[in-house]
């Protein structure tokens, strides 16, 4: 894939750029190693401020930088500004919480026969982090943040389609003041990324992506004994019962669905909804999901904007067909507009089966799938019938039925009453083929560090 900047609104090709030869990656590597070695004395608070400092220069220039993320990969503007956004309140919140955070903790020394014992939270070193377009910036902060504020050193592989978004970044960090080599971007292709990781200077890795690229990763930082943290694909099941508010549920479905174009691993993909409220619900759904407005990103009226990629788009194409070819009814969209750009409607389908790929795979753009249940047994059994195991929403006013989907839905997270959503302040992962390892609150923070258990006796 062309390391380039295409615009996805227009298919024009914006900038190009060369990725690195192996001797300019030698180059990173060994100032990542060197830098390292300053970085890890530095103090907390000195972190603290650069994180601090970054936050100041995502606000001060978020139009600007929305504008880029959106010429990049198609979002609407308001969310690309959302995202700069929310990158400044992720870097405050490791920049503020930092210390407790990596705390040391003791134990009762008398327990271990030491005068003082503890355990407490050392960098690694150079952490690799292969991330993908869809947040170009949030993906990578919720990265960066805490492994900067725990003393790693950070080398960035982003997506190909997002090379700007990806330099940005290094003249950031540059910027707010981390020094020289702790945080570079290595353009670069996939097919680049195993001897970086192999090499012995590279400590960690982490990857935010599908499932394959993940299968990939994990198994060469498997092979080499290295750590690694896994965020992939998902299929979230959205499930409506009797009790919900219906009005309320339809609309953060659309929403949970549609945010980012429809490309984000914890959208809700799957609607599974009770045979009792299934016409309301389907309905209220379908109505608004057709009113949406598609168009330019720029446009500040636009609900959706184009799919990222070209490929992307067909991929989406290939789905629905599949499942359409198979016997599914489309209750609204399917088609691509006329035109140029990669544009893809907001569409609903019904009538899924297991012998359709959409059943089973992630549709990575506004395709929503409606299944119907007669009982919570089924709902349940349905949510968790995919390989994936990402996010979870479930709608109910029933404390009952609460404790159940808390209990029983396969996945990393389950919101009740909500939309699944990453906040600087709660873990975010997933199981099963969504991967595995944490990031952001304490769990983020200290994936990519060294718990050094402390022993001191007397004399
Ligand atoms: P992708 O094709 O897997 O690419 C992600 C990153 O991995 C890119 O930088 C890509 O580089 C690189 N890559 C791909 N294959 C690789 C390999 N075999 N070895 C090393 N690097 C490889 O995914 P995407 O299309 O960008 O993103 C969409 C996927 O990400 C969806 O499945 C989505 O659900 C998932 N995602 C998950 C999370 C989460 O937190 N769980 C968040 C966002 C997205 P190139 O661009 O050069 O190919």
């Amino acid at each position: 894939m062309p390391i380039a900047t295409v615009n996805p609104a227009t298919g024009e090709v914006l900038k190009c750029f060369d990725p690195l030869s192996p001797e300019e990656i030698e180059t990173r590597l060994q100032r990542a190693a060197s830098a390292f070695t300053r970085y890890r004395l530095t103090s907390i608070e000195d972190r603290g401020r650069w994180l601090e400092a970054a936050a100041g220069i995502l606000e001060g220039g978020a139009a600007s930088i929305a504008e880029m993320v959106t010429t990049e990969m198609g979002k609407p503007i308001s969310a690309a500004r959302a995202e700069v956004e929310k990158c400044a309140r992720g870097c405050r919140f490791y920049a503020r919480s930092g210390r407790e955070l990596l705390a040391d903790e003791p134990v009762d020394g008398s327990a271990v026969g030491a005068r003082r014992a503890y355990a407490c939270y050392q960098p690694l070193g150079p952490v690799l982090a292969v991330m993908p377009w869809n947040f170009p910036l949030w993906q990578v902060m919720r990265f960066a943040a805490p492994a900067l504020m725990a003393g790693n050193v950070a080398l960035l592989k982003h997506s190909s389609n997002v090379p700007q978004s990806a330099l940005f970044l290094e003249e950031l960090f540059q910027r707010a003041g981390f020094g020289d080599g702790v945080f570079q971007t290595l353009l670069m292709g996939a097919d680049q990324v195993e001897p970086v990781l192999r090499d012995p200077r590279v400590r960690a890795a982490t990857l935010t992506g599908s499932t394959p690229a993940g299968r990939s990763i994990g198994a060469i930082a498997g092979g080499a004994l290295k750590p690694s943290v896994l965020e992939l694909g998902g299929s979230d099941p959205f499930i409506v019962m009797p009790s919900a508010d219906l009005e309320r549920a339809a609309e953060v479905a659309v929403r949970a669905r549609c945010q980012n174009n429809g490309q984000s691993c914890i959208a809700a993909k799957r609607f599974i909804v009770h045979d009792s409220v299934a016409d309301d619900f389907e309905r209220r759904f379908v109505d608004r999901m057709g009113a949406l407005r598609l168009g330019d990103p720029l446009d500040e009226d636009t609900d959706i904007g184009p799919l990222a990629t070209e490929q992307g788009r067909l991929d989406v194409e290939e789905l629905v067909a599949d499942a359409v070819d198979k016997g599914a009814s489309l209750l609204c969209g399917g088609r691509r507009p006329e035109g140029a750009g990669w544009y893809y409607p907001p569409t609903v389908v019904s009538g899924v089966t297991p012998a359709m790929r959409m059943f089973s795979e992630e549709v990575f753009g506004p395709v929503a799938s409606l299944f119907r249940v007669g009982d919570i047994d089924e709902a349940v059994a349905l949510a968790n019938a995919t390989d994936f195991g990402l996010g979870s929403n479930a709608w109910t006013q029933d404390p009952a039925e609460q404790d159940r989907f808390v209990r029983d839905l396969d996945a990393g997270a389950v919101f009740i009453n909500g939309m699944t959503t990453s906040y600087p302040e709660l873990p975010f992962g997933g199981v099963k083929e969504s991967g595995y390892g944490r990031e952001l609150a304490a769990h983020g923070i200290r994936e990519f560090c060294n718990v050094k258990t402390v022993w001191l006796g007397g004399g």
